[in-house]
Order: C-alpha cells, then structure tokens, then sequence
C-alpha cells in the first residue's frame, strides 16, 4: 500500500509520537569512558588537540571516575603515561606501573566502577610502537617481533588483574595476542576476567590526536604491520573471527564513524558483545567544526553515537561518555 493511504510522515508530527516509534536509544550504560593516567600529584593537563581531555594524575583520575559514575557510566578504559619509557615496556607490567596504581586507587573508592585496561605497548616503549623492535640490515629497517611481544602483553594483562582490573582489553594488534592472555590469566588464576579484543583495529589517521594524549607516536615508520589497512572488509571479519575462537569475551570495531559498515556485519556475524571506540579524531572534528561554528556540537555528539548503536554495537568507548550522559539524563 502506497501514497496516499501510506503517509510514513503521519509518525513523525511530534516529539512524543517520534520518541514512541524511535528504533534506536542510547544510554549511558553503554558507554565507556577513557582517561589518560600520568605520574604526579594534581595533574590535570590538557591536551590540545581533545578540548575537554587531560592527562591525569592518579588522584584527579579519581576524581573523573567519582564525576562519570555520578552521571551514570558504568566502565572506564584506563591508559597510561609512565615516567620512563624503554625497549620491553616495563611500565606496562610493572606492578607499581601507573596504570596498575590508577586501578588500586579507583577500585578502593569507586568499587562498583567496571575497570577496563588498555593492554598495549607502545606507551611504555621508548620508540613507540606496539611490539618488541628488532633492527634489520640496511639503514632505518626494522621489525616488529610478533611472537616475543605476546609474552610481555600476557605479562600486562596478568598485572593489571592483580592489581584488580575488572576486564581487560588488548590493543596490540599481533597475531596470537588473544590466546597468550587467555592462557597467562588461566596460569595466574584469573579464570574469570574477560577479554575485550580490539578485534579489528585499523590503522587510522584518526587515531592522530591520541598520539598527543597517550605520548605514543612511533618515532620511526608507522603501524601499517600490524593494524589493519582501511581498505579490507572481509580481512576485518578473519581477524574478528580469529579472536573469537582464540577466546575473547567481547570484540571490537575501531575506529567506530569510518567503519561502521565493518561494526554492522560484525553485529550480523557475531554473537558476543560488540564494542566499537569512537577515536581521538572523530572527536577532534567535532570539536573543530563547532568550534568554528559550522556544526551544532551537541547534536553532532549525540547524531554521532546513535549513528554507532545503530550500526550494531553495544557497547561504545567515548571521550563524550560523561557529556552524552549529561545531555541523555
Ligand atoms: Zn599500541
């Protein structure tokens, strides 16, 4: 039946009526919101190129997660900026290692605050990438080892559950790096904190801010080794399909706006628990455009992160967790 006896607009006349037939809600359950953990005391320093994101020391990390749990967020995705950085990551396992601190800190005083930690390296190695680096023959070749960098990301993964992480999430994008934290969490006996895979991790120009928040540049060459190339649709679902039999909980698309056809077929594949991150760079476009004012900045955020759900994924990590929980509430 069509035009006149269907009149698709007879459901849209008010606001009550749009909200009734409205197919896809948000809710600040479903967001995780990351910080950026720094040495020192009182540290809240901004970061140019994310307004409104700091790095923070571990009490003012505190007093963020106090803030976003007050608002309704349930998760936290912690990163780290260690004081020294070095060529096998010790920051990222260290026991008193800042992020290790950042979760003892916020458990004790916001128990009820689900902790995700960022398992990666390349914070913590002093050339900034993923993996362990292995120099090759000729000037400026190099290697990113595989199979020696699982052990170090098992290492972190197993620190941070004892120091209390609720689950933990593995960045790195080696092949493999899903099985080894499984078995190194089993081995310590943390049978039962899950693994949230970023499953297909491509490697983004979005990711550029970031880069300024987290110390993380690569100070030679770039991550086109390991994360995967915009361009590959099917290779997503391989690597999601990978992570899934090596036994993650949850996976992840990211970035999430780019990738949203990627975020759609993985909800359609896939029964766990789909996670995608909106990055450092949708952020930062938001941010600039309404700067200038050429867009409505909290419509965009909110038109941003329905547009995610849309595509499929439950659970969203979002440097707007705390204001889109704001503007929903
Ligand atoms: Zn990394």
């Amino acid at each position: 039946m069509g035009f006149p006896d269907t009149r698709l607009r007879r459901l849209r006349q008010s606001a009550a009526l749009r909200s009734l037939v409205r197919e896809t809600r948000l809710t600040p359950e479903s967001f995780v919101y990351p910080l950026f953990v720094c040495p020192g005391e009182g540290v809240r320093k901004p970061i140019g190129s994310m307004p409104g994101v700091f790095n923070l020391s571990v009490d003012e990390a505190v007093n963020e997660a106090r803030e976003a749990a007050a608002l309704g967020v349930k998760a936290l995705l912690l990163f780290g900026l260690p004081e020294t950085k070095d060529e096998v990551a010790t920051g990222a396992w260290a026991d008193d290692g800042i992020v290790q601190r950042a979760i003892r800190a916020i458990k004790r005083e916001i128990p009820g605050l689900l902790l995700m930690g960022d398992v990666c390296l390349c914070e913590y190695m002093s050339h900034g990438h993923c993996g362990i680096v292995q120099q090759t023959a000729g000037a400026g070749n190099y290697e990113i080892l595989n199979d020696p960098s699982l052990e170090i990301l098992a290492r972190t993964a197993v620190s941070q559950a004892r120091a209390g992480i609720d689950i933990v999430a593995p960045s790195d994008m080696m092949d493999g790096r899903v099985a080894a934290i499984r078995k190194a969490l089993d081995g310590a006996g943390f049978l039962n904190t899950p693994i949230l895979a970023y499953a297909a991790k491509f490697a983004s120009g979005f990711y550029g801010p970031f880069r300024e928040a987290a110390d993380s540049a690569p100070q030679f060459g770039d991550r086109r080794s390991y994360q995967m190339d915009p361009a590959n649709f099917r290779e997503a679902l391989r690597e999601i399909a990978l992570d899934v039999e090596e036994g993650a909980d949850m996976i992840m698309v990211k970035p999430a706006l780019p990738y949203l056809d990627v975020i759609a077929a993985a909800r359609d594949r896939f029964d766990l628990p789909l996670a995608a991150y909106q990055v450092s760079g949708e952020f930062a476009m938001i941010e600039a455009a309404a700067r200038n004012g050429w867009i409505e900045r909290e419509r965009v955020i909110l038109e941003s992160l329905t547009s995610i759900r849309r595509a499929g994924a439950s659970i969203i990590l979002t440097y707007y967790a705390k204001e889109a929980a704001k503007l929903l509430g």
